[in-house]
């Protein structure tokens, strides 16, 4: 028997289809993205979340010249708010991608360990996370949970 798997995500065509809330959560993954410290792959990405409680909290990758000691933006930021605001949840994450000196890019979706990481806090907040992930013109993906984007995924319910 075949089956199939369906995800549902959100095309937005321009930022400034966004809500304020959502425009200012774009920018601030966008400035993040400018203080990235990518000097081996020089691909540059920022992050930033919508934490319940109103903050906004914001990060970058962080890479090593011991290539595996690095660390992708989505988890250098949702691990700092997890650290920060133990019991705080997170609403919206906002990633945006491309190489240091890109002036337009495509949307770039967050990789196969941070969906996962992504995943752990979704489960331990019993919530879903909306993701947005953009380019630099402001053309933005929008999945409602980071589920759309690790079907069969694995979470402590398995344990
Ligand atoms: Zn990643």
């Amino acid at each position: 028997m075949e089956k199939e798997i369906n995800i549902k995500f959100e095309i937005i065509a321009n930022k400034n289809q966004l809500g304020e809330i959502d425009k200012k959560l774009y920018e601030a993954a966008f400035e993040a993205r400018q203080k990235a410290y990518a000097e081996y792959s020089g691909f540059w990405v920022g992050c930033a979340l919508l934490l319940e409680n109103g903050e906004i909290v914001t990060g970058n990758n962080q890479e090593n010249a011991a290539y595996p000691s690095g660390l992708c933006a989505e988890r250098t930021t949702i691990f700092w708010a997890s650290a920060n605001f133990p019991n705080v949840k997170i609403k919206k994450l906002f990633v945006v991608g491309a190489p240091k000196n890109a002036v337009e890019s495509t949307p770039i979706p967050p990789c196969g360990a941070c969906r996962q990481s992504i995943l752990e806090y979704e489960t331990k907040q019993k919530e879903g996370i909306e993701i947005y992930f953009a380019s630099l013109n402001g053309e933005i993906y929008k999945t409602k949970s980071i589920r759309d984007l690790l079907p069969f995924s694995f979470d402590s319910s398995f344990l």
